[in-house]
């Protein structure tokens, strides 16, 4: 499970982060909600060790590994998968290599064997069929060219081929059409297992449609103000984040 206890980071010396306590155990996917501006991305970047973002105290394990003190890399290989907002693209680079390397990486992280071109295409063709998605995407570039729902296709590919423990979903505020969340909830949902577990950010109630989570957190100003089950999510979108400020 993922343990988050007294968090704090800083941004440019800012404090953003200012306590965050929060538990999601394997099997369940939870959600953070929360206004513009109140750290979501803050959080799922200082859990995925993106440089700039500096843990001023607190705790985040995975499975008892102390998340905290492992390099970006290492953290993927003790199981956390991040899905950036906005994808790469890499003009040049195949996604089947892209894929490959990055699924390698991990492998070799947990002192397992690389797969050659072969294996993993066997892999990922499985994979694709599970999710059914067409073999066309491990031709292309790297995201080149991809619509904002193919990108998503792809986040979900990558996903499933590495079957994190952990994954982070930090759904930007905007550009997201509704079929884009559709692909993210499906994946989501394909992958739900008792040793899988998700942690997806979004300001949007609508994205907790397709994906019913286990429990909302509400994040406001740095610290978690409210947690609920789904139907939280839905007095949100009925009432706003004010009411919650309100009572918190
Ligand atoms: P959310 O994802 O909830 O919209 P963010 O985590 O992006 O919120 O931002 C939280 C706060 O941290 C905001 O006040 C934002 O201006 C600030 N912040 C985030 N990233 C940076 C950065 N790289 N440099 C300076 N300030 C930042
Ligand atoms: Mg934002
Ligand atoms: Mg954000």
């Amino acid at each position: 499970m993922l343990r988050i206890e007294g968090l704090t980071a800083e941004v440019d010396g800012k404090p953003i982060l200012k306590g965050i306590d929060l538990e999601v155990p394997t099997g369940e996917v939870h959600a953070i909600m929360g206004p513009n501006g109140s750290g979501k991305s803050t959080l799922s970047y200082v859990l995925a060790g993106r440089e700039g973002y500096e843990v001023t105290g607190g705790s985040a394990t995975l499975n008892g590994v102390d998340l905290l003190a492992l390099e970006p890399e290492e953290r993927a290989a003790a199981g956390v998968f991040l899905a950036f907002q906005y994808p790469v693209e890499l003009p040049g680079v195949g996604n089947a290599n892209f894929l490959r390397t990055a699924l390698n990486a991990i492998r070799r992280g947990k002192g397992e064997a690389e797969l050659d071109a072969m294996q993993f295409l066997k892999l990922a063709r499985a994979r694709l069929k599970e999710l059914q998605m067409s073999e066309d995407m491990l031709k292309r570039g790297v995201n080149v060219g991809f619509s904002g729902g193919e990108k998503k296709r792809n986040e979900v590919l990558q996903m499933a081929l590495l079957r994190p423990s952990l994954a982070i979903l930090d759904e930007t505020d905007s550009g997201l059409d509704i079929d884009a969340l559709k692909i993210v909830a499906d994946g989501v949902n394909a992958l739900r297992a008792p040793d899988f577990a998700a942690l997806v950010i979004t300001h949007y109630q609508r994205l907790l449609d397709y994906i019913v989570p286990d429990k909302v957190h509400v994040l406001m100003q740095g610290r978690i103000v409210q947690t609920g089950g789904p139907e939280l999510a839905k007095q949100l979108e009925a009432s706003g984040y004010a009411s919650v400020q309100a009572a918190a």
